[in-house]
């Protein structure tokens, strides 16, 4: 073994990866992090005035709100919405005629959002999948396609012309592709307060600070009893209890534990400059499917735009100054319905947004994966 040994390795530092460590360091284990940097998904501009990534957490998010600093509501009332040269508000008159539809959604969401508590609840303790299962409503929810849900609900017409939109900002895909509880998942901030936030990393690392080491590992190979890990700037460490705390992405390609479908890639551009008048105004601007695209107003007077497919920055704004243009890549992974195994091999851990995305369920994933490499028992 290299001199480089530790019990237990978590590599990757993002929600899960903290979550992880968190729960580790709590109860009395040693252990080191590699990782690229702090965050992962929750990145935010060089001022740390703007969040590129994860951009929004609800009032639900009960796991992780000790650790951030609410910075304001997320107010979206004054939207915009486009579909093809139809412009219009979130609050108009055209959604009065969805009022009944409406109601339904938020019948349903009200008892979506108790049983995703509840199971948010267990999380840390049992594996997300046995919730998911041991839950009918989830579980249909889970498995079912979201374009089934909304015929059943007769939610077709509020979807064309006032989901698409808002969704495609969510999760940037097709909202009828995904399962039901994601669509119903990313509907939640209609019944659950939500606030824009800063993460306070150094409240998250301050008790293992000294044990993260920034590198990318490169190569994980297993040995007889412990795994050996190649990092781009050449070292080499070795554990026995390995916790991959990486986007799957990532993850197939230094282990290869199963063949899991996903991955969303989506670009940004962090620009200061003259919008153009029909987007112009304190709100967002959501857009239809065909188009890809979101554009938030920041606090400070910048943009944040997303898009997919073909950069259309020209379209949107008459002059811009850019401060980042960027790919994320994965965004988000979260395709089909099949779980990760979060154990896939002996002393082999995983922690991830797989199994249900979000900072709050990478989080509490994190915290069950630790309670895995303690060698607890599973609950059945
Ligand atoms: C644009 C965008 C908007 C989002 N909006 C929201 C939102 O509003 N609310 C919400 O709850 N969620 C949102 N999410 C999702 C949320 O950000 C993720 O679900 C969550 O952050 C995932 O955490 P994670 O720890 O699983 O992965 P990550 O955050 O990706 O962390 C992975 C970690 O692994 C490290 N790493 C990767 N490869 C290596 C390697 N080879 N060697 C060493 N280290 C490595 C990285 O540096 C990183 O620290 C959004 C995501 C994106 C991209």
């Amino acid at each position: 073994m290299t001199e480089n040994f530790s019990d237990i390795i978590i590599v990757g530092a993002g929600m899960a990866g903290l979550g992880c460590a968190a729960r580790l360091h709590e109860n009395g284990f040693q252990f080191k992090i590699i990782t690229e940097n702090i965050g992962g998904r929750v990145k935010t501009s060089p001022d740390g005035e703007v969040n590129y990534g994860a951009y929004y957490i609800t009032e639900d998010c009960k796991n992780i709100l000790p650790f951030v600093e609410i910075t304001g509501n997320v107010k979206f009332s004054n939207s915009r919405l486009h579909k093809g040269n139809d412009h219009y508000r979130l609050f108009s008159l055209r959604a009065i005629k969805h009022g009944f539809a409406f109601l339904r959604l938020l019948k349903d969401l009200q008892v979506f959002r108790k049983h995703i508590n509840k199971n948010r609840e267990l999380g840390t303790e049992h594996a997300r999948d046995e919730l998911i299962e041991n839950d009918a409503l989830i579980k249909q929810y889970y498995h079912e396609q979201a374009s089934e849900y909304i015929k059943r609900r007769g939610l077709e017409k509020i979807v064309d012309e006032f989901l698409e939109q808002f969704l495609w900002a969510s999760f940037f895909y097709d909202c009828r592709k995904v399962s039901t509880a994601l669509f119903l998942g990313s509907l939640l901030p209609l019944l659950a307060k939500g606030h824009s936030f800063k993460m306070l990393f150094k409240k998250f690392t301050e008790n293992f600070q000294k044990d993260i080491i920034f590198d990318s590992v490169v190569k994980v190979q297993r040995m007889n009893d412990h795994f050996e890990l190649t990092t781009k700037s050449g070292k080499i460490y070795s554990c026995k209890k390995l916790v991959l705390a990486t986007p799957m992405t990532i993850t197939n390609k230094l282990v290869k534990p199963q063949k899991i479908n996903g991955g969303i890639n989506v670009s940004y551009y962090h620009v200061r400059g003259k919008i153009k008048p029909l987007y112009a105004g304190k709100g967002y601007n959501f857009f239809a499917l065909a188009e890809a695209s979101a554009i938030s107003r920041e606090p400070d007077g910048s943009n944040l735009y997303f898009y997919a497919g073909k950069d259309k920055i020209a379209k949107y704004f008459d002059q811009w100054e850019v401060i980042t243009h960027d790919t994320w890549e994965p965004c988000l992974y979260f395709l089909g319905d099949n779980y990760v195994n979060m154990n896939p091999e002996p002393n082999l851990f995983l922690a991830n947004d797989h199994n249900v995305p979000g900072l709050e369920d990478a989080f509490i994933n994190g915290q069950y994966t630790a309670k895995l490499v303690m060698n607890k028992n599973k609950l059945k």
